[in-house]
């Protein structure tokens, strides 16, 4: 029976995947190389911002049935089922998947374990991975006992990570043994409602299904952003256009908003890795497309900052620019390869004084860009702004209104890089108002 739970790697992922393995009754042990990260984990605080989580962790950090280490030998002599949850970053100065954490992690934690147990890989790989580690694991761990390793990619989204984790839509599970899959069902059971539906195939297909989910996300936000590329030139409304076609259930409305693109720790450096892995494999030609989705996004940013430069007349020298978000996406203060925080730097690289605020993520911005203006309050952002720029979608911004703001700008200039005010109360209140996909004139 499964009693002890491991979890390696406790950043986004591997903390909500240990709290929520705790929520369903297990006795969990969270792992990291980070003393900070699990000092502050093992008080019962949560490094970073996901909501609900906080409240979870805290809980059974208090019952006493998750605990932190940075001990992976305690690890070892404990645990039944170990996930591995560490980091897959984009290399440094290349585009594949950066892989010394995983390679690392899944060798120390081999040579650690000292009962029978599984590994089950969680991070995003590229294919192949799990054949690979699944010989390094037999390689590397003690005779005698039995050690075996599962992929079971994770799908769970920033600012819903509990949910997702406690009520999956789908599980899916890579194993070389049916004894291996029978344990991770047995370790979800609780999380598994009636219709869950659980998937059970090879390593190749669980590592692919999950790079296979992002390049389809990613290609059908770069989709529409390329129909806004068409109706910034010609005319139209891309929001019609994105409803009508979404109404088409084959379609489907999800993901069709267009603005200013994907960002985050997961989309861009996957799409990356996968072209890189096939590439490897001499079918880099299968995804060539991903590059095109890539550049599409990449763009998306260079019009935001365009549309500054026509809105402030090509000068942005000394111009308060407020740039309202930098997080990749609300709910979350996660700034990887964020849209919004790539906008700001790059205004303020021309000249601009940007003054930014967002709800979460100013903290982790300021590590990345210390040179920014940070503020504590949108007010404090849009005081005396020549222009006020939309990044991310919270719902304070989207709530905003022509009123509140005019009398704080300096100048009635807004752009909505999100498309999420509506383009005819702004300019029937005499703002110069800019939005993705639309003709902008002065
Ligand atoms: P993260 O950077 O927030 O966390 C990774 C953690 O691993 C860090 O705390 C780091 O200190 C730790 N670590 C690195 N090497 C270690 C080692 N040898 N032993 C113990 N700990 C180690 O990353 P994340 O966002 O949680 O992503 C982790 C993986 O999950 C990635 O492969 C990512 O693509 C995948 N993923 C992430 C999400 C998400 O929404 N964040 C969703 C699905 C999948």
């Amino acid at each position: 029976m499964i009693e002890n739970i491991s979890v390696i790697g406790t950043g986004y992922l591997g903390a909500t995947h240990a709290a929520c393995m705790a929520e369903l009754g297990y006795n969990v042990l969270g792992v990291d190389i980070d003393p900070e990260k699990i000092d502050s984990l093992s008080r019962g605080e949560l490094p970073f911002h996901e909501p609900g989580l906080p409240e979870l962790i805290r809980k059974h950090v208090d019952s006493g049935r998750l605990r932190f280490t940075t001990d992976l030998e305690e690890v070892g002599a404990w645990g039944d089922v170990h996930f591995i949850a560490v980091g897959t970053p984009q290399q440094a100065g290349g585009t594949g998947a950066d892989m010394t954490f995983v390679n690392a992690a899944t060798r120390s934690l081999a040579r650690a374990i000292s009962k029978d147990a599984l590994i089950v890989g969680k991070s995003t790989v590229p294919v192949g991975t799990a054949r690979r580690l699944a010989a390094l694991v037999e390689e590397e761990s003690a005779e005698g006992v039995r050690v075996s390793l599962a992929w079971n990619p994770e799908f769970l989204r920033e600012g819903f990570a509990v949910e997702d984790t406690l009520r999956p839509d789908r599980l899916v599970v890579g194993t070389a043994d049916e004894a291996d899959e029978a344990v991770l069902r047995d370790v979800y059971s609780e999380a598994l409602g009636r219709d869950t539906p659980w998937i059970a195939t090879d390593f190749e297909t669980a590592e692919l299904v999950k790079v296979a989910a992002n390049a389809f996300l990613a290609t059908k936000i770069s989709f529409i952003n390329a129909f806004s590329e068409v109706t910034e030139a010609v005319g139209g409304n891309i929001t019609t256009l994105a409803d009508a076609i979404g109404h088409d259930t084959r379609i489907g409305r999800k993901f069709l908003n267009a603005g200013v693109g994907f960002g985050g720790g997961c989309l861009p450096k996957d799409i990356r890795a996968l072209q890189t892995r096939v590439g490897e494999l001499g079918l880099d030609h299968t995804m060539r497309f991903l590059d095109e989705m890539d550049q599409i996004n990449l763009r998306r940013r260079d019009r935001v900052v365009n549309l500054a430069e026509q809105i402030l007349d090509s000068d942005l020298e000394g111009k308060r620019i407020a740039v309202l978000g930098v997080t990749f996406k609300p709910l979350s203060d996660d700034v990887r390869d964020s849209p919004g925080l790539d906008v700001a730097v790059r205004l303020f690289s021309s000249g601009a004084d940007v003054s930014v605020y967002d709800p979460e993520g100013n903290r982790n911005a300021a590590k990345r860009f210390p040179r920014l203006g940070y503020v504590d309050s949108l007010t404090e952002a849009v005081t005396d702004a020549d222009l006020v720029v939309l990044t991310t979608e919270w719902n304070e911004f989207k709530a905003l209104t022509p009123a509140d703001l005019e009398p704080l700008v300096a100048q009635k200039q807004f752009i909505d890089a999100r498309n999420v005010l509506s383009a005819s109360q702004w300019e029937g209140s005499g703002w110069r108002f800019a939005q993705l996909g639309r003709i902008f004139t002065d």
